[in-house]
């Protein structure tokens, strides 16, 4: 591995400024050790528009066939980051390498493996479908297999009976397919999908979606969006940026469980204090709710039957019990609402 990076980072035509030389030397003695299985690595990645600062030191790795939901409220800096992964924008400062490619010094060999569908989806609106896949497959270079590659793609993302129209005819729904199919033909091994589905009608959304998924399964994905049952439907990970900085980088099951909390509502026959219900064995919080009380404990520790010991103890009846499943929207609300 080491010395296949060290060949791709010295061919003397490609360093040709100081500082692509001083770069370049950086990237020879890159740890690989640390990187080995990654496909995405930001390390400390800040960006400013002027005095606008978009991302504040941002650091983060995927693995391999992860796909992960990158999400954040409107202005939280999604799209900078895609937009530097896909080599559209420079970061101010920090690194972003794609597959042991950096983004910066070796942009040709990063968009060859990258597949990237801008948030605005920019289309040739004059073009009919296959011609716009045709001069996206000839940017690619695909030469031979471009005929082949341009239907494989009609087919994958289901566009053979809108053929006949030109793209500004077609609905959002099939334009974000051709969006897709795009990001598609050069098969790329990591797709930057930004917030494909947003403005869709609900039919539309479980159709991409499920596209998404289906196209997802062999590659790396990274995908941002505002809605969290998308997050849930689609991703493993969720990354949340909140104002330019990284506010958690989870497991959806981790978000889930109210991130590293199992919590249990409990009402009983009769008046308990705050104090005694403290007094059950492994409970971390108790919060008043409605009739009832809202117990907290460890991630993986289910308290259910040491309360029903507890109650047993001290005389009292449980009238109702059960688990509370906190979902990733109520962990999204928190995580960004902490630093407004
Ligand atoms: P998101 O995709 O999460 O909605 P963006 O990355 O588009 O967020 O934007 C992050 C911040 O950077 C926002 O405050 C936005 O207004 C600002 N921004 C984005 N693009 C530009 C630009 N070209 N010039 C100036 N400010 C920008
Ligand atoms: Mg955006």
């Amino acid at each position: 591995m080491y010395l296949i990076a060290k060949k791709r980072c010295c061919p003397s035509d490609k360093c040709q400024s100081k500082r692509m030389l001083e770069e370049s030397s950086y990237f020879c003695s890159f740890n690989y050790q640390t990187y080995a299985n990654m496909s995405v690595v930001v390390n400390q990645i800040s960006k400013l528009y002027g005095q606008q600062k978009a991302l504040n030191n941002v650091s983060l790795s995927i693995k391999a066939g992860e796909i992960v939901g990158l999400l954040g409220p409107n202005g939280a800096g999604k799209s900078t980051l895609m937009k530097i992964l896909s080599c559209y924008l420079p970061p101010t400062s920090g690194t972003a390498h794609i597959m042991g490619y950096d983004v910066q010094l070796q942009s040709v060999e990063v968009r060859k493996l990258i597949g990237y569908l801008p948030e605005s989806n920019p289309l040739y609106q004059d073009m009919y479908i296959r011609e716009y896949l045709d001069f996206v497959a000839d940017l690619h270079l695909l030469g031979n297999k471009k005929s082949s590659r341009v239907d494989e793609m009609i087919q994958l993302t289901g566009l053979e009976a809108e053929l006949g129209k030109k793209i500004r005819m077609l609905s959002k729904g099939y334009k974000q397919r051709v969006g897709l199919a795009q990001a598609l033909l050069h098969d790329p091994q990591v797709l930057i999908l930004d917030e494909p589905t947003s403005g869709l009608d609900p039919n539309q959304l479980v159709d991409i979606r499920s596209l998404i998924k289906n196209v997802g399964e062999n590659k790396t994905v990274i995908l941002s969006t505002h809605i969290m049952q998308e997050v849930e439907a689609l991703c493993s990970r969720v990354i949340i940026i909140n104002k330019g900085e990284l506010a958690a980088d989870n497991s959806i099951q981790h978000l889930q469980s109210a991130e590293g909390q199992e919590q249990v509502y409990v009402e009983f026959d009769q008046p308990v204090t705050l104090a005694l219900l403290k007094t059950v064995p492994d409970v971390l919080q108790v919060i008043k709710d409605r009739d009832g009380w809202i117990l907290c404990s460890k991630e993986g520790k289910d308290i259910r039957q040491q309360l029903n010991k507890w109650a047993a103890t001290h005389e009292v009846t449980i009238l109702s019990l059960s688990k509370k499943k906190v979902g990733i929207e109520e962990s999204f609300h928190r995580l960004t609402q902490m630093k407004s």
